[in-house]
């Protein structure tokens, strides 16, 4: 590991402060990525900044949803039990996800931020666009058997790794950013970037910014929801293709739908053409099986991974079915 200078901050205000001064530094918080990538040297800080202990970890009901602390631990959100009832798919993505120590360490801020798991990122001998801009990418005729379908482009196709982030794109998530000279809050669809020409550039936040909180707003038939994760082993494995999936039904009809998936895509992907085409059609396969090739009619894979595509169509499929028998 590359030396660097570890700073202690006491409140949010000096760790911006801080953060702010020295452009190189990175944060701190349950260190689950950061630490990895840092004895890999594919992250090689000036500084690291550690904020695991200036608050920020409240996990709160508001007059419009839950606000939940960036620096809140995985495990407790996943724990709460109004949460657990009023979420549900949000306590089971979490708990799909890792392992229950690395949950434990883990922070719903972090997680958001989470790297790639494509092996050529974490391998400094590999040609990786997101790791040395215009260096190429190894895995577009490489080993890209985990890699995503969705929102790929000729530079990068990693796949966002997220569990949780998945459930929040479904929840339409707000997340709160702060620098020094503010705060502002972002859709949370709209906080990961497709990688395009810049796969550098994961996220829309500024190098001065971090994460303060995450804001869900209410959705009355989210009791009504589930996530689903297929992946190569039981536990402690990322997606091959992950559902998270709420949906309103009454007299046979569908009323509303969210739909997000993971595992397929290079963000967490908000699947909003096949939640529009079932609204007010009756809640059967049918609809379903046509929601969910509307879902991955974007898909563009590569030779090792295009079973992704099938898998995550019918997985899809067969959660709206099982959410059809909860919600009539
Ligand atoms: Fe790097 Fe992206 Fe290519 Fe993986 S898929 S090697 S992260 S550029």
């Amino acid at each position: 590991m590359i030396p660097f200078a570890l700073h202690t901050a006491a409140s949010p205000e000096e760790a911006l402060g801080r953060l702010a001064d020295e452009p190189g530094a990175a944060l701190l918080a349950g260190g689950t990525t950061l630490v990895d990538l840092m004895k890999l040297e594919v992250l090689r800080p000036s500084a690291v900044i550690d904020i695991s202990r200036i608050g920020l970890d409240a996990i709160e009901r508001t007059p419009r949803g839950w606000r939940i602390g960036a620096l809140a631990r995985n495990r407790d959100v996943a724990a709460h039990p109004r949460i657990a009832a009023d979420l549900p798919l949000l306590s089971q993505a979490i708990l799909q996800g890792a392992s229950g120590a690395l949950r434990t360490m883990a922070t719903v801020g972090g997680n958001l931020l989470q790297r790639t798991r494509c092996g050529y990122f974490r391998d400094r001998t590999a040609a990786c666009n997101k790791r040395s801009p215009g260096a190429g990418c190894a895995a577009l005729d490489g080993v890209n058997r985990g890699h995503a379908v969705l929102g790929v482009s000729d530079a990068c196709i990693a796949t966002h790794p997220g569990d949780l982030a998945v459930a929040l794109a479904a929840l339409d998530a707000r997340v709160t950013l702060r620098s020094r000279d503010g705060e502002r809050t972002v859709a949370f669809t709209d906080f990961n970037l497709v990688p395009g020409n810049t796969p550098e550039r994961e996220t829309v936040m500024m190098p001065s910014e971090m994460v303060t909180a995450v804001e869900v707003p209410d959705l009355g038939y989210a009791r009504r929801s589930l996530y689903r994760k297929v992946r190569d082993r039981a536990s402690y494995q990322f997606a091959l293709v992950s559902c998270a999936v709420a949906l309103d039904v009454e007299e046979g009809v569908v009323r509303a739908a969210r739909i997000a998936l993971g595992g397929v895509g290079t963000k967490p992907w908000r699947a909003r053409e096949a939640e529009r085409s079932l609204v007010g059609r009756f809640a059967d396969a049918h609809a379903f099986g046509d929601a969910a090739a509307r879902a991955l009619a974007g898909a563009r894979p590569r030779p090792d991974n295009a079973f992704k595509v099938a898998m995550a169509e019918r997985v899809l499929a067969r959660c709206l079915l099982d959410l059809r028998e909860m919600a009539l």
